[in-house]
């Protein structure tokens, strides 16, 4: 299959041709026919596997077939958790629009909201937004939905996870009863398919296995340390291995901080982007990271989520996350969409737990590597394979 006999119009086509796409990846070939026929669809499908080309790419299309701009009349609105993933899938959609005569605005809080007003006044046709900065604009009648023809929740375990049940539940209250509705999940807990009851109807369901997706291109391999050891044994693989880049991941903002300047001690240039800093700064740092002019950047759970960096060969697990998902999400950083990636946790004792949850789901045990400049005192063992965790979500 291939994207001509999808049935996309030349300018897509031509689109997707100058990004080197081939061939559609998995998600790709099941949701984009569905889309194009004007179907409701929920896919399980995480970043890496091409998954907001399967839906902004359909979307273009259907858009394409006729032009009706006007002012504060949006056609389609694509919900995400983050500024950052907003920011992102707003920028694929530019590419992918390249050739269009269409126009979207990613629309996200902490930034100045006239200029938005006025770019909606000036007329959008697609909207990527957060919740909470869309509903302030509703509320102030700055935008309307009566023309609106597609909604896509993207990433809707997480935004769950992010306590935006409620929003979500405002903004669909004010949607056109009679519209398309795209729901994109890592995962389907039981939470997202509550939701799914409420926003879509009679969807095609589409399902990506993790393993399918991102693992098997992955290079995963994990060093157990003593917690103590975790920024000297970081700043030796750093070294060692003469690696240029890596998205390094740690849990708190004070951890961040910290690794930055342990970092730096030791000759190793480093930043670091959390929820702490504002957008203005995080843009910054991205760009800056994305460009290569940051070689380190050591980032906060939440903050990393909506990275989208092609080139990623590497990620870092400073700290193992404490959702399983969390860290399928953060290696799908790595190896998109065909390229090879590697991710590589530090692992100390008191994160078997998370580590017996993490090779559980995965399947298998993760390759652990040594370094005898670097002994261990505290021993982690090796994992079950069945573990289940206690709070562990259905
Ligand atoms: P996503 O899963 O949407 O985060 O996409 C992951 C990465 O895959 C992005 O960098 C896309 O540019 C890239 N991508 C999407 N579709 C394709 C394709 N058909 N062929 C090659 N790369 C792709």
């Amino acid at each position: 299959m291939s994207f001509m006999t999808l049935g996309f119009c030349q300018p897509i086509l031509k689109a997707i041709a100058d990004l080197g796409y081939n061939q559609p990846t998995d998600i790709q070939k099941q949701a984009i026919p569905a889309i194009l026929a004007g179907k409701d669809v929920v896919a399980a499908a995480q970043t890496g596997t091409g998954k907001t080309a399967s839906f902004v790419l359909p979307i273009l299309e259907r858009l394409n077939i006729e032009r009706k701009l006007r002012g504060k009349r949006i056609r389609v609105l694509i919900l995400t958790p983050t500024r950052e993933l907003a920011v992102q899938v707003e920028e694929s959609i530019s590419q992918y629009a390249k050739n269009l005569n269409l126009s979207s605005m990613a629309m996200y809080g902490g930034v100045d909201i006239n200029a938005q007003k006025q770019k909606l006044i000036w007329g959008v046709d697609i909207v990527v937004a957060t919740p909470g900065r869309l509903l302030d604009l509703a509320f102030q009648r700055a935008l309307h939905f009566d023309e609106l023809e597609t909604l896509v929740l993207d990433e809707a375990d997480r935004m769950l996870d992010m306590g935006f049940i409620d929003d979500i539940n405002k903004i669909v209250e004010r949607l056109p009863v009679d519209r398309q509705n795209l729901l994109f999940s890592a995962t389907i807990s039981n939470e997202v398919r509550r939701l799914a009851s409420t926003v879509v109807n009679k969807a095609v369901e589409i399902a990506i296995s993790p393993k399918q997706a991102t693992v098997a291109k992955i290079d995963q391999w994990l060093v157990t340390t003593d917690k103590t050891n975790k920024s000297a044994l970081l700043s030796h693989l750093i070294k060692d291995n003469q690696w240029q880049q890596a998205l390094i991941f740690i849990e708190t903002q004070h951890g961040a901080a910290k690794l930055v300047s342990q970092l730096e001690k030791r000759g190793i240039i480093a930043e670091s982007i959390h929820g702490g800093r504002n957008q203005a700064n995080r843009e910054k740092i991205l760009k800056d990271f994305k460009s290569g002019k940051i070689k380190f950047l050591v980032a906060t759970g939440v903050a990393a989520r909506g990275i989208d960096i092609g080139e990623l060969e590497r990620v870092i697990n400073y700290d193992l996350p404490s959702e399983v998902d969390d860290y399928i999400h953060r290696i799908g950083r790595t190896g998109r969409a065909g390229a090879s990636g590697e991710a590589i946790s530090l692992v100390s004792k008191d994160n078997f737990r998370e580590l017996c949850a993490i090779e559980s789901r995965l399947g298998h045990i993760i390759e652990r590597k040594e370094f005898a400049e670097f002994p261990v005192k505290k021993i982690v063992p090796v994992s079950i394979l069945n573990y289940v965790p206690k709070n562990r979500r259905t």
